[in-house]
């Protein structure tokens, strides 16, 4: 790992239930120049698209952003009550790329805000008609309530707030793409990934494509700006051709040409700056159908991407010993590159929330023909990892001195090691049966596969092999692991819940059905105890190998769900064990963790990529600033990158 600078001001920001960190880009200075201009024309790439995310959360989110910014800046500040909510409502705003929070995809409370002090400051940077709207969007909670709602029953489509589909159901949705579906097609396209589903005014359903000339143009004619100038300083030939159908794509908005550019792209392992720009994961769409916007700018941490290198050179190994029926290994696991990154910036979807690892392309044929890519973002989790020192929740959540002192050595490495192979063997691993096409589960899809790789991973982190590859320096590094993970899927991360609320969010399903499971799984041997102690619940586990077993016939199970593709198995599974909340519980968290130094969402600045010019003006150089604060951030991002 990088060095630690513990001069370095991490935290930027804090408000509502989330802190905002700075994370640093380490060892930029070793890159060459021209590999430096490249990351600052890739990350004004990756900036240029924060509007479309905006729009695809939520077709209002623009209007009230605009709205909001215009008052921040125009009036003065005060000193009251109002004025201070007002600022906290815009900074989770900019925080969930809209107006609903990032996570719970619930819209945000007004919490503090009130229509009389808003009205009048709105009447002077809007109409009177986007005064009202904004003004009802904000204070009824009846207006938009989520943005994704998948709870069963209700018609999906129609009841989720995003901005992907217009004036149909999800019926129609359903037989909108059955009718595309090809069965037997071995290269099947991503149907639907880039488009709005739109129904006409003589009743006829249209595909509105996000291309240039076509929904987002102003947005999209930027980042391929962009994109083109990069082209320029690419560090070969190849990564040059990756960029050009990349920009070609976006031209066409012809998925066919997304599957060459991913291809292209998985097979790009040699360039040292790497990045992700597109419309890339479903999260967004309760359907999974729909992408929303992304970016991510980064290259190579030659140091630490020998430890996802060995996992990836002794994937056939893992795949081979998996605890699954045998038909549904795949014989020939292809081209898996893992990778630690250091990132240099983050756009649309993943910024501020950055995720820690990602794996891709998503597309099941491509990543059995052509395998896929898997990176760790070494730098956002040694920044999460330097803000979480001290604050005090491994001591109040811990159940004993020895599991708390185990968990200080041995977390940091126990979690990486579970995103790796989460990423890096976890999501590749398995295949489909014949004839299945890899999209039968429908709104479960995104939980399940979650915690297929999840259970991968905890399976194999307490596998002698890990020992055997130097990789886990003790077995302990795996029950620091069980602990921490099992404890946050019963418990601690119903922190990230509101009161009375419910589970939504594909990780946080994922996460309780897993531990849910063992704990139900497990109760005739105590695999896993909650026990109490001075009114205070405590996770324990007493057989760690036991709970390794119910890891593995979980994994078993949902790899035969996902292979078969069973939704009636997949949905009994999310509903039972993965939903509900023990309101009893739930309060008993939120109480113990309300007095921790610590807030229950992280999310990151990014770095200012600024060009070095020559005398003539032509740039020669970049170099990484990390003097801008969050507001000061978002509000310059809104300013230079705003375009739709
Ligand atoms: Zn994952």
């Amino acid at each position: 790992m990088s060095k630690t600078n513990t001069q370095f001001a991490w935290l930027a920001d804090r408000f509502a239930d989330v802190q905002v960190l700075r994370y640093q880009i380490d060892g930029y200075e070793q890159l060459t120049p021209k590999q430096r201009i490249l990351t600052y024309y890739l990350s004004q790439a990756a900036l240029c698209g924060r509007d479309i995310t905006y729009d695809q959360n939520y077709a209002d989110n623009l209007l009230i952003r605009r709205c909001l910014e215009r008052i921040y800046i125009t009036c003065k500040p005060q000193e009251t009550e109002q004025w201070r909510a007002l600022e906290t409502y815009l900074k989770k705003l900019w925080f969930a790329n809209g107006v609903h929070h990032h996570y719970s995809t619930a819209k945000f409370s007004a919490d503090g805000l009130s229509a009389t002090f808003l009205a009048p400051l709105l009447q002077r940077v809007a109409t009177a008609d986007e005064a009202q709207r904004v003004l009802r969007i904000i204070f009824t909670p009846s207006e938009a309530p989520l943005r994704v709602n998948q709870q069963a029953g209700v018609d999906m489509v129609t009841q989720s707030a995003c901005n992907f589909y217009q004036n149909v159901s999800q019926a129609e949705v359903e037989a909108f793409y059955a009718a595309q579906q090809r069965p037997n097609n071995p290269q099947p396209i991503s149907m639907g990934l880039n488009s709005r589903l739109v129904k006409l005014p003589n009743g006829q359903l249209q595909e509105q494509v996000w291309r240039i000339g076509g929904t987002y143009s102003t947005a999209i004619e930027r980042i391929t700006h962009w994109l083109s100038l990069a082209t320029s300083v690419a560090e070969n030939e190849h990564q040059r051709r990756v960029i050009e159908t990349l920009i070609e794509y976006y031209r066409t908005g012809d998925l066919h040409k997304f599957d060459e550019y991913s291809i292209l792209w998985v097979n790009d392992t040699e360039s040292k700056v790497d990045f992700i720009n597109g419309f890339i994961e479903t999260y967004g769409d309760p359907m999974g159908y729909k992408a929303t916007w992304e970016s991510v700018v980064n290259f190579r941490d030659d140091e630490a991407s020998r430890r996802t290198q060995l996992l990836a050179q002794h994937a056939q190994w893992f795949e081979d010993n998996s605890p699954i029926d045998p038909q549904f290994r795949k014989p020939h696991v292809t081209g898996i590159s893992a990778k630690s990154i250091t990132l240099v910036q983050l756009g649309g979807d993943c910024h501020p929330t950055s995720p820690l690892g990602i794996n891709l392309p998503n597309a099941d044929w491509i990543r059995q023909q052509h395998g896929s890519k898997s990176v760790s973002l070494n730098n956002i989790a040694h920044a999460h990892e330097q803000a979480s020192l001290g604050s005090g929740f491994e001591e109040e959540f811990g159940f004993s001195p020895e599991h708390i002192a185990r968990s200080q050595r041995y977390g940091a490495l126990g979690g990486r090691l579970h995103t790796d192979l989460h990423e890096c063997l976890g999501h590749g691993s398995g295949q489909l049966a014949p004839g299945v096409q890899g999209d039968e589960l429908k709104n479960y899809a995104s939980p399940l596969e979650e915690a297929r790789a999840d259970l991968f991973a905890l399976y194999y982190i307490a596998d002698p092999k890990m020992q055997q590859l130097g990789l886990v320096p003790d077995i302990e590094v795996a029950y620091a692991e069980y602990d921490r993970y099992i404890r946050n899927g019963l418990m601690t991360q119903l922190v990230r819940i509101s009161p009375g609320g419910c589970i939504e969010q594909a990780h946080m399903r994922n996460r309780q059905l897993i531990a849910t499971w063992c704990y139900e799984q497990g109760k005739d041997n105590n695999v896993i105890e909650l026990r109490q102690r001075n009114g205070k619940t405590y996770v324990v586990i007493n057989n760690y190998e036991h709970l390794r077993s119910l890891f593995a016939q979980l994994l078993r199970e949902i790899q035969r769900i996902k292979s078969t593709g069973d939704y009636a198995a997949g949905r009994d599974l999310i509903e039972r064990y993965a939903v509900r909340v023990n309101p009893e519980l739930h309060r008993e968290v939120l109480a113990r963790y309300a007095s921790l130094n610590e807030a229950p969402f992280t999310g990151f600045i990014n770095p200012r990529i600024v060009p070095i010019l020559s005398d003539n003006g032509s740039i020669i150089d970049a170099r990484a600033d990390y003097s801008e604060g969050y507001t000061e951030q978002m509000l310059r991002y809104s300013q230079e990158f705003g375009c739709l």
